[in-house]
């Protein structure tokens, strides 16, 4: 069928919108009319290389909307009803199988290989060429999109489906990364290093918990400004100088826990000494590819923990569910970090977003 489409030609290139062609949904595929799409800053990434997905191609990887119609075989969800596209995963594998698709084994070859697992693409322009496909399993910067069905999270078609892509990554990686993993416990503390949407995600999750000292750390007032109105408690403006000598003096010495957010490796360094004995630095922002950073050994030694947190884990069917509960209880309320724009506007919404002037952008698809 046709459908509209922002294709990327190449590495650094900017997104064409036009028609492209896309084949009907196959065995345990669903035809998904994607409503809207948020832009995350891994598509940013892609575009410059730093995630190898070949081109030319589709990206999008926050999409949501209404299923049209199922392949042969399909039963988990049927032509109406309202879905969030989550990451791929195997199903198969070690982890997968442990309730960890966020680590599927074949991660790799389900998000970025630029097709199916078996090598066949979706998309071709409309001359015949073969366009990638399946970015993250998806490629939704698109009006239309076929995924495999166990890559779908069914909502609740009372909430407006336009808003609900963004819980499929950038927003549960923030908020995941509190509820799933680092669990902070009564009276403890938490330093977020870089509040935008992933941060904010996470200052929004961290009031849902028992801590009590919750400290943002970013370069714009205005976003610190927005940290403190989602339940930051203290705020430390990071060019005002050691943003980690900042956080011992709130804390009265080091916090319990750090998230960094902002893929910046210097300050990685920063978000794993502001943790000491028994405290959990945890990683969480994407830094160019072949980055490194140095820790302290001995204060590491001294029981501390670093580790990596890959898009907030849990189970996609788990999570964006309960973030939709405590949206719908004001406990998580992410609609104030959306602007939406129309898909034709995709290059503006990037810039925007860039230029820090925007949170998190959704593009909305032509229909
Ligand atoms: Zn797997
Ligand atoms: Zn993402």
């Amino acid at each position: 069928m046709r459908i509209t489409a922002a294709v990327l030609d190449e590495q650094g290139g900017r997104f064409t919108v036009t028609d492209v062609d896309l084949a009907e949904p196959g065995a345990g595929e669903v035809l998904v009319r994607v409503v809207a799409t948020g832009v995350c800053h891994t598509d940013e990434v892609t575009r410059h290389g730093d995630l190898p997905f070949p081109l030319p191609g589709v990206l999008g990887h926050e999409g949501a909307g209404v299923v049209t119609a199922v392949g042969a075989g399909v039963e988990s969800v049927r032509e109406g009803d309202h879905v969030v596209l989550g990451w791929a995963w195997c199903g198969e594998c070690r982890n997968c199988l442990d309730g960890q698709p966020r680590y599927c084994a074949r991660l790799a070859e389900m998000l970025i290989s630029g097709g199916r697992p078996d090598g066949s693409t979706v998309l071709r322009r409309l001359d015949g060429s073969a366009l990638h496909s399946h970015f993250f399993g998806q490629s939704s910067f698109a009006g239309y999109a076929v995924v495999h069905e166990r890559s779908l999270v069914k909502v609740d078609p009372g909430i407006p489906v336009e808003l609900l892509g963004p819980l499929a990554c950038g927003l549960s990686t923030g908020a995941g990364a509190v509820l799933n993993v680092l669990r902070p416990g009564l009276g403890t503390s938490l330093v977020i290093y870089g509040v935008g949407s992933v941060g904010l995600a996470a200052v929004m999750a961290a009031r849902s918990t028992a801590v009590t000292t919750i400290i943002a750390v970013d370069r714009h007032e205005s976003r610190l400004a927005l940290a403190r109105r989602f339940g930051a408690t203290d705020t430390i403006n990071a060019g005002d100088g050691d943003p980690v000598a900042a956080v011992t003096e709130i804390c009265g010495g080091p916090a319990d826990f750090s998230m960094e957010c902002t893929g910046v490796i210097d300050v990685c360094r920063q978000a794993a000494d502001s943790v000491g004995m028994r405290g959990t630095c945890a990683l969480i922002g994407g830094a160019p590819a072949g980055a490194r950073f140095e820790l302290d050994h001995l204060s590491t030694l001294w029981g501390k923990r670093v580790i990596g947190v890959l898009g907030g884990e849990g189970r996609g069917a788990v999570v964006i569910p309960a973030l939709i509960e405590l949206y719908r209880q004001g406990r998580f309320p992410f609609d104030e970090l959306v602007t939406y724009f129309p898909l034709e506007e995709i290059e503006g919404a990037l810039g925007a977003s860039r230029a820090g002037e925007v949170l998190k952008p959704v593009l909305r698809m032509p229909h």
